[in-house]
């Protein structure tokens, strides 16, 4: 399997004691799935209804995967003859607006206005420039700066059905969003009587972004695990949720390295090369996938004070973990008895709210 398949996988699922509780009824053990979807691994944890029918369970497994697959060619701008990657080669000259490419704009949109562009879905020339899934090369400076004119809002025309380029060398990217509107379709799924029928509950973990449906059967929270950026197999600590996303950016997701310097995937809009602010990971907690997933990019771009500040103006409802490269673990205030410190490497910040 080619390297850039194998990233590690983000945020692990701490389900031992899920396993202990059902495990005197027959026919009801939580079974998991693995696929590869949207350029990454997908771990899909189901938890049946006692007596749920394996087969079926199978079968919900299948149709979770045929949605991240058709939610990918549509919104994958990597893939040939997707509606992103035509529009973006100039062979379509309309992206038509279907309700995920849709929401996908909006959250996109909504999110760099209020971040200053932080995170910023018309940053395509420049992420295709650095081609750091591809492994680099590091781009010559000329070759930034030609990239950073073709992005920016202004590029393009939305309206309320399509988005039209009026740079023609400009390119939208939604990777950092895709994946999380993508859970959320699952969720939608998961959650829909057809589904419920079968599970109690279910967690997805699709790189970097966890979503829970319905809920663990002994009324416990999901243990979602925060990944140590220094150590794959490790964790910084765990967030202790009954339901909703979480999304996880950091440098040490997707990288690439050059002369013993590593260049990872999140690009500063302004600078055009890789975002360096302080922070290895920040982690969004929201109720929506979208949203979480454009945030936690916009809040590693930001850095642990934008990411606060963002916080603290309250133009959005989620809360954070922010992890800094001096050791120091920030969790935000609704994260009181939800979020808990497990790595002795890491110190929590004086304002932070873990335990
Ligand atoms: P991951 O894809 O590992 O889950 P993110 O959600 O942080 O991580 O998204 C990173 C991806 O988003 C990059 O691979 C690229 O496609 C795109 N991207 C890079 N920088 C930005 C940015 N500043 N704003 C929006 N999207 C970005
Ligand atoms: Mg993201």
């Amino acid at each position: 399997m080619n390297m850039n398949f194998c990233r590690g996988i983000t945020v692990f699922l701490l389900c031992a004691a899920l396993l202990l509780s059902l495990s005197g009824c027959a026919g009801a053990e939580p079974k998991e799935y693995y696929f590869f979807a949207m350029d990454t691994v997908v771990t899909l944890r189901l938890i049946p209804k006692p007596g749920a029918d394996q087969a079926r369970m199978d079968e919900i497994a299948a149709r979770c995967e045929g949605i991240l697959i058709e939610a990918e060619r549509e919104m994958s701008a990597k893939d040939d003859d997707t509606p992103v990657s035509r529009f973006n080669a100039g062979e379509d000259a309309a992206l038509v607006l279907t309700p995920l490419i849709g929401e996908v704009v909006a959250v996109s949109l909504d999110v760099s206005r209020k971040t200053g562009g932080a995170f910023d879905c018309t940053l395509g020339a420049l992420v295709e420039l650095w081609n750091v899934s591809g492994g680099g090369p590091v781009p010559a400076q000329e070759d930034i700066r030609e990239a950073l004119s073709h992005t920016g809002e202004g590029c393009f025309s939305f309206s309320a059905d399509e988005v039209k380029k009026t740079d023609p060398d400009a390119r939208l990217d939604f990777g950092g969003v895709g994946k999380g509107a993508a859970a959320a379709l699952l969720v939608d799924y998961l959650n829909s009587p057809e589904a419920g029928e079968t599970l109690a509950g279910a967690v997805v973990s699709l790189g970097g972004n966890v979503a829970l449906a319905g809920s663990k059967p002994d009324g416990s929270p999901y243990m979602v695990g925060v990944r140590d950026p220094d150590d794959p197999g490790g964790l910084i600590g765990t967030l202790a949720l009954e339901s909703g996303f979480v999304a996880v950016s950091g440098d040490y997701e997707r990288y690439f390295e050059e002369n013993g310097v590593r260049y990872h995937h999140i690009l500063g809009g302004k600078t055009g090369v890789p975002a360096k602010s302080g922070l290895r990971s920040a982690a969004a907690v929201a109720s929506d996938g979208a949203l979480a997933d454009a945030l936690s990019t916009a809040l590693f771009v930001l850095g642990e004070d934008g990411a606060l500040a963002l916080y603290e103006s309250g133009l959005y409802d989620f809360e954070a973990v922010l992890v800094t490269d001096d050791g120091r673990v920030t969790a935000t205030p609704g994260l009181g008895g939800v979020f808990r410190l497990t790595n002795g490497n890491y110190v929590l910040s004086e304002t932070s709210s873990g335990s």
